[in-house]
């Protein structure tokens, strides 16, 4: 079966630039259409979406759909489906917070929306701080990955310490290695 965007839903094109727009309107919290999953792949591209630490999927229409700051759905892949995250009136645009779902950018970009809390360069969830991050839906493979990270951290920071700590009884006492 092939998945495409409910009609409900259009792609905008303006100076080629594309956006995915809604010709309805929805509540927070209602299911705006599922995620297509037929063409997996182990790398991101700029037409995928990242569903788990090694997969992308090609998401189709779905690509039109644009980073937001202050984003008014989520893509959950966990359910494989993409939520309103606030009430959606008609004609606006669809837009998500690509970290949510992407670890590391295929096409990183600059954000100019302007808000407050603009991350300015999107170009995964691997490249921004935990205090901006918690303040986002994010998906489990992100939050794997930032598990992972911090562990490796840790592990580096132990490492470098027990290394730092072995040469300083080593000048002390030279017989000792
Ligand atoms: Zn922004």
């Amino acid at each position: 079966m092939t998945i495409t965007i409910p009609s409900t839903l259009t792609i905008r094109t303006q100076n080629k630039f594309r956006s995915l727009v809604t010709k309805q309107a929805y509540k927070a919290g209602e299911i705006i259409c599922p995620i297509p999953t037929e063409s997996m792949s182990n790398k991101p591209t700029m037409y995928t979406v990242q569903i788990g630490r090694t997969k992308h999927v090609e998401v189709k229409e779905l690509a039109s759909m644009n980073h937001s700051c202050n984003p008014n759905t989520i893509l959950d892949t966990t359910r494989m489906l993409v939520f309103a995250t606030r009430d959606i009136a008609v004609g606006e645009e669809l837009t998500f917070f690509y970290p949510s779902t992407e670890w590391e950018m295929s096409a990183p970009f600059i954000c100019l929306c302007g808000a407050p809390n603009c991350i300015h360069v999107v170009a995964g969830a691997r490249f921004l701080p935990l205090s901006t991050l918690e303040n986002y839906y994010l998906n489990r493979h992100i939050r794997e990955e930032m598990i992972e990270l911090l562990n490796n951290t840790e592990y580096l920071l132990t490492n470098m310490e027990r290394d730092h700590i072995h040469a300083q009884i080593s000048k002390r006492n030279p017989s000792a290695s």
